[in-house]
């Protein structure tokens, strides 16, 4: 089945269109800076890379380009499946668009404000545009909907957490899943406690049993956890009371400086990116070697806790930027769980390959494996097995 997945932002839509039989990718790319003066599309269609500079006053503009650009690709499609990065309470797995899921899809809206309302008018927009295509949601966080309530409840007033549907969601949830997928045919169904590392510029775990989330570091948003390129993770909740009261910060600011001026970017003052931090550690710079050894340390710490949740632990799956690319915050973080006995061969740790692959010794007492995520697979087969 060839289907278009888009995955809107506030003022981006990226899109891929790819065929769910064959995986062969057709053609991909971001519409960015949509509102916003300077706009262009940046794509690749049968293999050619090419820009166009485009006025995007819109998200429907966008999704009028896009469309226009995949007239190139000589394949009709036959489905779209949307990222939705906050299911909420609604969303259990992925649904069918249709008014009730585009409402809820709405509803929830006030827990990822930055996200959902663009998302769900992109939804909308090419539901109207195209009537005779099916539209499918694919929440992120309807992986973890199902976790024990000891794992998403918050031991808050149970009126509040009634009233204001205040647990834990988490996220990457797509992700996460396609790891499980990938690592349970990988290592020929012998995988039963799983714990998946989204590694990016966001970063998660998720400690998946026999397919079934059972924890993750993501709270209520995306901003619990592991530390990441500019997202705090976990810290004290009174500080944001503090930063008020005694500091000044308005809880705007504190919400801006939590999500967007911490984590790697904070600690290191350099950059958000772990490879500039790295170079900058490489160089000498003690805040750049302090943020690493930060990411990593509570990376471990939260690893040994998703273990714990499941009680035990059979493999681990590093995936997503960092986690697929550097070998270093590999080694490191496995490092300090030694103790656990797991173990990296140095040499399989150093092979690059877009392909699953082992870099833990024979006597590891953890599989340890490194899985490209690919989301827009995922997408587009929920999209398949919901409308093929
Ligand atoms: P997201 O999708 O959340 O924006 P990504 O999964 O693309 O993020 O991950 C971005 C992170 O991956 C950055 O910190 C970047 O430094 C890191 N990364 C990407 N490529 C490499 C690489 N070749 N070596 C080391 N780190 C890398």
């Amino acid at each position: 089945m060839n289907v278009l997945v888009i995955n809107a932002g506030s003022s981006s839509l990226k899109f891929q269109l790819l065929d769910t039989n064959t995986r062969e990718v057709f053609a991909k790319g971001n519409c960015e800076r949509i509102g916003i003066e300077g706009s262009f599309v940046g794509y690749t269609v049968n293999g050619e890379k090419k820009q166009l500079d485009v006025d995007m006053p819109d998200h429907k503009t966008a999704v009028q380009h896009v469309f226009e650009i995949l007239k190139a690709v000589d394949k009709p499609i036959e489905g779209i499946g949307h990222r939705l990065v906050q299911g909420g309470w609604y969303f259990p797995e992925s649904k069918v668009v249709t008014d009730e899921t585009l409402g809820w899809a709405r509803e929830v809206a006030p827990l990822a404000p930055l996200h959902n309302y663009a998302e769900a008018d992109v939804i909308e927009i090419c539901r109207d545009m195209f009537p005779e295509l099916g539209n499918v949601i694919v929440p992120d966080t309807a992986f973890h909907y199902n976790m024990p309530e000891r794992a998403w409840r918050y031991a808050l007033p149970r009126d509040v957490v009634d009233k204001y549907h205040v647990r834990k969601y988490g996220a990457h949830g797509t992700s996460h899943r396609y790891i499980w997928r990938t690592v349970d045919e990988f290592t020929n169904h012998e995988t039963h406690k799983l714990v998946s590392c989204h590694l990016g510029s966001g970063a998660s775990l998720c400690a998946i049993e026999d397919g079934h989330c059972m924890d993750t570091t993501m709270g209520l948003t995306p901003l619990d956890g592991l530390i990441m390129g500019t997202r705090c993770g976990t810290v004290d909740p009174a500080t944001v009371f503090y930063l008020n009261r005694v500091g000044g910060y308005s809880i705007d600011d504190i919400d801006t400086m939590m999500n967007k001026k911490s984590g790697l970017l904070a600690v290191s003052g350099v950059s958000s990116d772990s490879r500039d931090v790295r170079d900058g550690a490489a160089n000498g710079d003690a805040n750049c070697q302090m943020a690493l050894d930060m990411f990593n340390y509570r990376a471990s710490q939260l690893i040994a806790e998703m273990a714990a949740s499941m009680e035990g632990m059979d493999t681990m799956a590093f995936t997503a930027g960092i986690g697929e690319n550097s070998a270093e915050i590999r080694a490191a973080i496995v490092d300090r769980l030694g103790w656990l006995g797991v173990k990296i061969d140095p040499e399989l740790n150093d092979v690059r390959s877009d392909d699953p692959r082992v870099i833990s010794t024979p006597d590891s007492s953890v599989k340890v494996l490194v899985v490209p995520t690919n989301e827009e697979l995922m997408i587009a087969l929920d999209v398949e097995a919901l409308l093929g």
